[in-house]
């Protein structure tokens, strides 16, 4: 059983409270991406599990044990860092037999060949780590952590050493072993991509304190706050300020350039809640040039990415806010004037003092 759970989980160093009061449950057999932008504590929350940080407060669990007193070595847990330290004078398999030392040579044997067989690295293992590319190191540090057939992978930011196509074969490669081993993982990352392409589900952390778990399209889809929308998708969702106004008897949001409507449960629950300023939040490849509900832009610039293009407009108020237009669809010139649309279910609306989403 490899699950892993925080409770009420605080980690201060000094002033700084690095993870603030953590309640997160990482199911077994799980790959559980906590994701956050740099100092948001996702390292220490995983330092935490490896032992390698004492909580301030609380309790963590992996398995059915309380592990705040055990020492790192019994935690049976595995931690892959970026910088791979592997011991540059002993071979691959030697590096790969290291964690093995108290077990019996033909059961070491049996096990290094296995893991090597998994990674793909039965020819490199009489070789030293100098005469490794940087992801065949990367893969020994991994067959060093698997061999241990730990309750719990640690993964903090472990490609982020590799170049960008190396790091998107590793990336996939990853998958594919956690699915075969069903060893439940635990990955750091501040990389959004990473996490929405790996994670069974994404722990969203900023300034310590966690802001949503869900599936990777859940958060997508719906994201609990401003920040989380913001963090994830890239280009990064449009936000757009805006006051609630009622139009014709209709509740809408009126924006820089002329009122929106919003679907009617919200629309209700805004005027239940009684919350006045909102943000509105629409996905760039939500928008379009036209339709009914629609508001002033001029174009400024339209950058193409190959597949898609980005045109990236300004508001009446200055405002930016990026339309995404696959190849080959028509696009508007730089410096004409567009009209920005996009169906009313697409868009998210956000308290714009509390941050949180607006549910109907
Ligand atoms: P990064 O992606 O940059 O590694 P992170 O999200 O992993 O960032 P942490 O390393 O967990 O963040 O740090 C969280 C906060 O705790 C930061 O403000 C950091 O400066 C602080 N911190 C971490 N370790 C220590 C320490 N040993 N002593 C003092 N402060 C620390």
């Amino acid at each position: 059983m490899g699950r892993v759970v925080f409770t009420g989980v605080t980690k201060r160093f000094g002033d700084v409270t690095a993870v603030d009061d953590l309640d997160l449950e990482v199911l077994d057999e799980e790959f559980l991406v906590l994701l956050g932008p740099s100092g948001c504590g996702k390292s220490t929350a995983l330092r935490m599990i490896a032992g390698l940080e004492d909580p301030t407060e609380g309790v963590i669990t992996i398995g059915d044990r309380v592990v705040n007193d055990i020492e790192p070595r019994d935690r049976d847990i595995a931690m892959v860092f970026q910088s791979y330290a592997l011991y540059p004078h002993m071979t691959v398999r030697k590096n790969i037999e290291f964690p093995l030392r108290t077990l019996d040579r033909a059961e070491r044997a049996t096990r290094v060949n296995d893991v090597a067989n998994v990674l793909g690295l039965e020819n490199l293992l009489d070789r030293k780590p100098a005469q490794l590319s940087g992801g065949q190191r990367q893969r020994v540090a991994l067959a060093r952590a698997i061999v241990r057939r730990p309750a719990a992978f640690l993964m903090d930011e472990p490609l982020s050493n590799l170049d960008a196509k190396l790091r998107v074969q590793t990336r996939a490669e990853l998958v594919e072993l956690q699915q075969r081993l069903l060893t439940t993982t635990v990955y750091v990352t501040h990389d959004q991509v990473e996490a929405m392409t790996m994670g069974h589900r994404i722990a969203i952390l900023e300034a310590g304190v966690l802001q949503q778990v869900g599936p990777p399209q859940e958060v997508y889809d719906r994201p609990a706050n401003l920040f989380v929308a913001r963090f994830i998708g890239s280009p990064p969702m449009n936000t757009v300020r805006g006051e609630v106004a009622r139009h014709d008897g209709a509740l809408v949001v009126q924006l820089p350039g002329g009122p929106v409507e919003v679907p009617a449960p919200i629309a209700h629950a805004l005027e239940q809640s009684g919350v006045t300023s909102v943000v509105i939040g629409v996905r760039s490849e939500h928008l379009s040039f036209g339709g009914a509900a629609s508001i002033p832009a001029t174009v400024t610039v339209v950058e193409s990415l190959g597949h898609e293009r980005h045109v990236i407009c300004r508001l009446v108020d200055g405002q930016m806010v990026i339309v995404r237009v696959a190849a080959g669809e028509p696009v508007p010139s730089v410096g004409e004037s567009v009209q920005l649309g996009s169906d009313a279910e697409h868009l998210h609306v956000f308290d714009a003092q509390s941050t949180a989403r607006v549910e109907p």
